[in-house]
């Protein structure tokens, strides 16, 4: 009998294992970048090309690397950050797996030249798919230059893999604020395509946020000052009242290096909590320093999740210190004569006391059913000879001994006219929130939330695959002031925007002018709306079957259909009505669950027979 089992080759070992370290070009650039801030650069530059598909280069005027070193840093495990098991409980430098290097080396050619200053001489050195293809001393300038092309030259399956280059860049760009936001002492730049994206100089962590998302921030963010014996939280919070439907810049790190940890986000949301409505978000950017030996790194490849020996206490201090900062801002009178619009935005998005209203609310006013004459547009409805179709749904519905012909269904399923004649008996509300209607099968209970869902759902679909739609002009444009990943899914999406009747015209780095918006909106909710869009849009990101243009009529549908506790008046639910069965699938709520729901009338005997 043959012997099956063999050793992969290392090449191929080495392919598999870069998998797990280098998923896509942002995480090379993660890996450079921070092995250039653990090199004590004070400079650090980033270059790529094609969404990094091409070119991802890092130069630093960090402490470089000796010929010796050049060679070592691409083994696997080659590693100058710790040597011994303890060292894992005492590392503060960012990367320390010593697997970077080796899994960048492993799917793509890679040219370095590196010098350490004290040396006259530097190296330079190529090696693609790991194999050393030439090592030399050269001329260059103290620190480390790096060249990494043709991501996954030799893994054709991952490069198919990768996604269209606006989303790769968008990646590129969230991880390149993650490492330059904490470090405001190292000046860092971003070009792609010869283009700058981001020019940061060195300053405070406000400049450099600023510098990050645009001067808006200047008067948007809160200090955050905390210390105790076992740790100190410094950063800053966005105001409440610039919290946004946009889950934004969201921020935590540990020892300067970015963490993603829920716990500790809902320490911060805790604190904002009755200060901001329950959709929106609050900014932060919190670095937590902590000593190692409080922390285990170690439990997620990526390294962006940790765990604290005592999450309670950091969470009792995290959400003190937000309270505190939130506090002593509110305590100071404010006089501010230059009122943002974006302020009365928000604070007109806040439940008002003592209204008999839905908590939370587009627009309150919005009556998707109203015609013409505040320029309101009316719902928007399939052509009405779609509209029998609900009469397939309830055939198992009628009673046995009818005599269902085609003919006849017309007649016995419409709603049924109870009243003499009059049209206020065809459909009542349940409590604002659910549509009753007495059908011939027993009484038929719509969900008016789910249901609206679903007819603009379909409606916005159909709009998607059309040529593009009417807008209207706003009559006051509005500017979108966005960070630098959400304007880049507005690019992203712009196309699919333009067939929904968005004009939207782009303004500096990361903002937009909205001039125009689809007609069936209104104007005084169109930042809010993309808003939640872009929510809606990275919420499914990660999703496979991820369709951008159902996910944008989703967002479309959520954000417009009548909330549960809106009152509609009997013209408004007959709409509502026929224009549900004019859909395709009328009985689906977009969740999935039921639009609607009939009670038989047997069941209704039955229930209204039993022993008291
Ligand atoms: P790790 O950062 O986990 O140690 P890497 O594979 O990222 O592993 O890097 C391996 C080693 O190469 C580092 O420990 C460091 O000594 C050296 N190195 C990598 N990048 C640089 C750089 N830009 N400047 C100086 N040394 C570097
Ligand atoms: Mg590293």
């Amino acid at each position: 009998m043959s012997n099956f089992i063999k050793l992969l080759p290392d090449s191929v070992a080495n392919q598999i294992a870069a998998g797990e370290v280098i998923q896509r070009p942002a995480s090379a650039v993660k890996e450079m970048l921070e092995n250039a801030v653990d090199a004590g650069a004070t400079e650090i530059v980033l270059l790529i090309k094609d969404a990094g598909k091409t070119l991802i280069q890092v130069i630093d005027n960090g402490c470089g690397m000796s010929a010796m070193d050049a060679r070592m840093c691409f083994e696997r495990h080659a590693t100058s950050k710790i040597s011994n098991a303890d060292d894992l409980f005492a590392i503060r430098t960012m990367g320390f797996r010593g697997e970077a290097l080796a899994s960048i080396a492993a799917i793509a050619q890679v040219e370095m030249k590196t010098r350490p200053i004290e040396d006259e001489l530097g190296s330079c050195l190529k090696i693609e798919g790991s194999k050393v293809i030439s090592q030399e001393p050269c001329q260059c300038s103290p620190g480390t230059n790096i060249l990494v092309k043709n991501l996954f030259f030799n893994v054709p399956a991952r490069r198919n893999f990768l996604k269209s280059n606006t989303a790769e860049t968008r990646h590129i760009i969230e991880e390149f604020i993650r490492v330059a936001v904490m470090h405001p002492t190292i000046a860092f730049s971003m070009t792609h395509n010869n283009k700058t994206v981001f020019k940061l100089t060195k300053g405070g962590l406000k400049a450099r946020i600023v510098g990050i998302y645009g001067n808006s921030y200047n008067q948007k963010l809160l200090p955050v000052e905390q210390k105790t014996e076992m740790l100190s939280i410094k950063g800053f919070i966005g105001k409440p009242e610039y919290a946004r439907k946009t889950r934004g810049e969201q921020y935590f790190f540990v020892n300067k290096r970015f963490i993603k940890h829920a716990y500790l986000h809902h320490a911060v949301a805790n604190a904002y909590s009755e200060l901001i409505p329950t959709d929106s978000f609050p900014s932060y950017f919190l670095n937590i320093d902590i000593d190692p030996k409080e922390i285990d790194i170690n439990i997620h490849p990526t390294k962006t999740e940790i765990n604290f020996r005592d999450a309670k206490y950091v969470y009792a201090v995290m959400q003190a210190a937000v309270k505190k900062s939130i506090g002593q801002y509110s305590l100071t009178p404010k006089i501010d004569f230059d009122v943002d619009p974006s302020i009365e935005m928000a604070l007109g998005s806040l439940p008002k006391e003592g209204v008999d209203q839905p908590k939370i609310t587009i627009n309150p006013d919005y009556n998707p059913f109203e015609g013409g004459d505040k320029g309101t547009v009316s719902p928007p409805r399939q052509p009405k000879e779609e509209a029998d179709k609900w009469q397939e749904l309830y055939k198992h519905h009628l009673p046995e001994d009818t005599d269902s012909t085609q003919a006849d269904h017309k007649e016995t399923e419409q709603p049924l006219e109870t009243g003499s004649g009059s049209t206020s008996s065809r459909f009542f509300q349940i409590q604002q929130t659910y549509i009753a209607s007495n059908v011939r099968s027993g009484l038929m209970v719509i969900d008016q939330h789910r249901a609206h869902e679903r007819v603009l759902y379909e409606y916005y679909l159909k709009k998607l695959k059309d040529s593009p739609q009417g807008s209207q002009q706003m009559l006051f444009p509005q500017n979108l002031r966005l960070s630098p990943g959400d304007a880049e899914i507005i690019r992203e999406l712009k196309e699919d925007l333009v067939k929904l009747g968005y004009i939207l015209e782009p303004l500096g780095k990361n903002g937009f002018v909205i001039n125009g918006i689809p007609a069936d909106l209104e104007e005084n909710n169109s930042v809010e709306v993309l808003e939640r869009i872009i929510e809606n849009h990275k919420k499914h990101l990660k999703d496979i079957n991820y369709d951008k243009n159902v996910n944008l009529a989703r967002s479309m549908a959520t954000n417009l259909a009548v909330k549960p506790g809106m009152k509609l008046r009997e013209e408004e639910m007959a709409e509502l009505f026929d224009s549900l069965f004019a859909c395709e699938a009328p009985e689906t709520a977009l969740d999935g669950k039921r639009t609607l729901a009939i009670v038989p009338l047997s069941d209704l005997e039955h229930f209204i027979n039993e022993k008291k």
